[in-house]
């Protein structure tokens, strides 16, 4: 059989760019290895491939596309930063802009900085609030991915008295010392860690809707809980809203929860595509940060009138009528699509979904935290994403990601995805 233009192209990456890719998840390693499909072109909701095959997106690049890919406002915003330069180094405008479009969507952000990923923003959110309370503990929840800096990249030990060790090379044990893992979801092992380690506890740092092991949901008045027992330890609660941001509502998860953290960190979204991050917070917290407090960060690159042209653009877009409310529509859709297939093929699922976002979980169980994400069946999430990306369907490579909808998805892809969706169940029930 002739070898695929993707083939020769992973080929030559892997002579050149480590492992062939530039973010490990992308060598489909979730679903037990093979040619990473090489993408050329995305319109909408559409990819094509260097070998012309066209494909449905539910990737929307691991959470930033919500708009569809190439919208015409956001090109052309970022066509028009180009021919401004791209890059100063000094303030402009658009940096003031964009923060106001940001303070008033999450109006527990009094002041914001921008930085240039998600990692960078939780990162400096975690040193702000060291900085701000002198302790150096945080305590996260399992299964939640908050960036590849040092001190996130640290699993649970065996309980929450245990602490963390490394879950890379090259991260000391000591910096594994200062963080204290909890199962999301579960109040008592979360009090049992502040018992333990209250007075020592910087911030508490959740994502306030998990979007990192499939799509979970908070239940009833977990985070309320957390918050007060986190505020009654003296420590600070960090929304990492990384993936929740300007996804289900244009408040984001805390808007739609109704629970303000102390800090906020931002990415993905807000960049309409362009690489970006953003933390922010109460005033007297983000007064900590360089020039004005002792807690530096800085970036050469940081407020970039690209990326801040392109999310506000984003914005812009989700500020129009109807957006969530067709997310949510097409959602349910293809929700119901695809129960109503599983059933008739016999196939065991369960699907997380809010709004736009959902996980197909290989499971009959319910999945509320990690362990039970990590419970599924990997093996069928592997079969099952061949087959629809031999359909031209393109899902994350894993079966903790979620499909991403974009309001440029329409009807017509729904039926077109559910079709594959009932072809591929039907290969698996034999
Ligand atoms: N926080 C969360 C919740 C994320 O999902 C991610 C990335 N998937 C990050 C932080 C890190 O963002 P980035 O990849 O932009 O550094």
């Amino acid at each position: 059989m002739d070898i695929t233009n993707s083939e020769k192209l992973y080929k030559e990456a892997q002579e050149h760019i480590v492992g062939g890719v530039n973010s490990p998840s992308r060598a489909y390693k979730g679903v037990g290895g093979g040619t990473p499909i090489f993408m050329e072109k995305a319109k909408g909701a559409h990819f094509w491939d260097v070998d012309g095959n066209k494909y449905i997106d539910y990737l929307g690049a691991y959470g930033p596309i919500i708009t569809g890919h190439g919208h015409p406002h956001i090109a052309e915003s970022i066509t028009n930063a180009a021919h401004n330069g791209v890059l100063y180094g000094t303030p402009t405008a658009l940096e003031n802009k964009f923060a106001k479009m940001l303070k008033e969507a999450i109006p527990s952000m009094d002041k914001v900085r921008f930085v240039n990923s998600g990692t960078e923003a939780v990162m400096t959110t975690i040193r702000v609030a060291r900085a701000y309370t002198n302790r150096n503990k945080i305590i996260k929840f399992a299964g939640s991915y908050h960036g590849h800096s040092d001190l996130v990249l640290v699993a649970a030990g065996s309980g929450p008295s245990t602490l963390g060790t490394p879950d890379s090379a090259g991260i000391p044990s000591s910096i594994a010392e200062d963080v204290i893992t909890v199962p999301f979801n579960e109040i008592e092992p979360f009090k049992e860690a502040l018992d333990k380690w209250g007075g020592q506890i910087a911030a508490v740092l959740v994502e306030p809707i998990v979007g990192n092991f499939g799509i979970v949901e908070p239940n009833e008045g977990f985070l309320e809980e957390v918050k007060t027992l986190t505020h009654n330890a003296g420590s600070l609660l960090i929304f990492d809203e990384v993936i929740t941001g300007f996804r289900f509502t244009y408040g984001s998860a805390q808007q739609l929860l109704h629970v303000e953290p102390d800090m906020t960190a931002l990415g993905k979204i807000i960049g309409g595509g362009l690489p970006i991050g953003a933390y922010g917070g109460r005033v007297d917290i983000m007064e900590q940060v360089a020039p004005l407090g002792p807690a530096y960060q800085a970036g050469t690159m940081a407020g970039n009138p690209a990326s801040m042209a392109a999310g506000i653009a984003c914005l812009e877009v989700l500020q129009e009528d109807g957006v969530y409310e067709k997310l949510d529509r097409l959602g349910a859709k293809l929700e119901n699509g695809i129960l109503e297939r599983a059933e008739k093929h016999g196939i065991h699922i369960t699907i997380n979904r809010l709004k736009g976002a959902l996980t197909v979980f290989f499971t009959d169980e319910k999945v509320e935290n990690y362990d039970q994400a990590e419970a599924t069946n990997k093996e069928q999430f592997g079969t099952f994403f061949k087959l629809m990306l031999d359909q031209g369907i393109n899902l994350a490579p894993s079966k903790f990601e979620a499909w991403f909808l974009t309001i440029a998805h329409t009807d017509e892809d729904i039926e077109q995805t559910l079709k594959a969706v009932d072809y591929s169940f039907e290969q698996m029930a034999v």
